[in-house]
């Protein structure tokens, strides 16, 4: 075997022939498209999923057999095939036509070998490992590990210099922050952190990476969030790519919003990236389903913050109390009594379930289920601190109480 030459192929706008409308042409297609290839598909059967590209006109499907001259106006051939005699005859097409062929039934024979990718924008890493695919995927997925922890170093500090990012780091768990919240981490140079972000997301910072604590304690010391925004603005003023690293999801009640603002009116660049909110990731983690076939098709995510009786209110509690489905409230355990209260007296059932998860999605996290009547008691004889999230709704109850994140199948039993 001799050895693959590598080279990128810039395929926008020229045509690629897929021939096989199986398995492999659904795993290959759609990163020819991602290449803006203009892809002709020739099979006279295809899967679901090629069949729904088809359908969007961002593929051409011929629903017949292959013909020689179909590779006429290709560049490249995909000869996606189980049935050797017919990929022995595509590829006689393409090599007659001088026209690169790749093989699903026998990379010995085929003239071009789709490699392994990790892609981490802008940077495209292929792997060709002997023709074993098993192994550049292996190898692959080392790569890609590293990348996205930065272990093979940051790789667009140049382009994000100067800006700001708004990074959701999830409810705590530090697998549950998003690929490109890791990713963006890795390439900081300065990191804003809040209480609720996962501590462990800072052990993988290099030794260089100015780390500021703005801690935003409930009724403690405060940096003021002119503060912070002064921070980000400052520092990416001075050239460093600032992440600003919030608890869950930025916008939610993470007055992202604020920073980003802020960040805009400075005209400092600044991009949000989404996390995921312990409104639905700590329930998920006590075994609640924010929604649940048949039982609840809503949930509504409030601040507790604010007493329920409190002309500084914006929520409607009476409606609340009205609501069939599930309610989230954050920021509620101080207030826990009185919002109980006030959604029993305007409607809520005294049955119905609730759980409060403190530290939901942690090592640490402790759930206590009570019935809406009894949870206020049942939160004071546990003890539960902040930060805690309360959820409220027959969907408390659908699940055994074991289930969490992780679950084996005698769980269910
Ligand atoms: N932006 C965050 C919420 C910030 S408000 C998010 O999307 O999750 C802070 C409140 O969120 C806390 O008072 C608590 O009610 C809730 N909270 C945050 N992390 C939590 C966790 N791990 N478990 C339970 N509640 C949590």
């Amino acid at each position: 075997m001799s050895t693959p030459y590598p080279l990128g192929l810039m395929l926008a706008g020229r045509r690629v022939l897929v021939v096989g409308g199986g398995q492999v042409a659904s795993r290959r297609v759609p990163a020819l498209l991602d290449a803006g290839a203009d892809v002709v598909l020739v099979s006279p059967r295809i899967t679901p999923s090629l069949r729904a590209l088809a359908g969007d006109g961002r593929l051409t499907w011929h629903e017949r057999v292959f013909v020689a001259s179909d590779a006429d106006d290709a560049w490249l051939v995909h000869a996606a095939l189980d049935d050797r005699a017919a990929a022995e005859q595509v590829s006689a097409a393409a090599e007659a036509r001088r026209i690169f062929c790749v093989r699903a039934d026998d990379r010995e024979a085929a003239t071009a070998w789709t490699p392994a990718i990790a892609r981490q924008p802008p940077v495209t890493v292929a792997v060709l490992a002997g023709g074993d695919p098993r192994r550049s995927m292996a190898v692959r997925d080392r790569i890609a590990a590293g990348l996205a922890g930065g272990d093979l170093g940051p790789i667009d500090t140049e382009t994000l210099a100067g800006s700001v990012a708004l990074v959701g780091a999830g409810p705590g768990d530090p697998e549950l922050i998003t690929v490109r919240g890791r990713r963006l981490l890795a390439a900081a140079g300065v990191v804003v952190v809040d209480r609720l972000a996962p501590g462990l997301l800072l052990d993988e910072l290099a030794p260089d990476v100015e780390v500021v604590d703005a801690s935003k304690i409930p009724y403690g010391q405060q940096a003021t969030q002119d503060e912070i925004n002064r921070i980000l603005v400052d520092r990416a003023r001075a050239g460093r790519f600032v992440v600003r690293l919030k608890g869950g999801d930025p916008y939610v009640f993470g007055r992202g919003g604020e920073e980003v603002l802020a960040c805009a009116e400075a005209g400092v660049p600044v991009l949000v990236v989404p996390g995921v909110t312990s409104a639905i990731a700590a329930p998920a983690a006590a075994g609640v389903p924010v929604t649940h076939r048949g039982v609840a098709h809503e949930f509504v995510v409030v601040s507790g913050h604010v007493p329920p009786d409190s002309a500084a209110s914006l929520v409607d509690w009476p409606a609340l109390g009205r609501l069939r489905g599930t309610l989230c409230v954050l920021m509620g355990l101080s207030n826990l009594a009185a919002i109980v209260g006030t959604l029993l007296a305007h409607g809520r059932a005294p049955g119905t379930p609730a759980a409060v998860i403190e530290n939901g999605a942690t090592p640490r996290q402790r759930v206590v289920r009570a019935p809406l009547a009894e949870l206020v008691e049942a939160v004071k004889t546990a003890q539960l601190r902040t930060p805690a999230m309360i959820v409220i709704g027959e969907v408390a109850g659908v699940l055994p109480a074991t289930i969490g994140l992780v679950n084996r199948a005698d769980e269910l039993a």
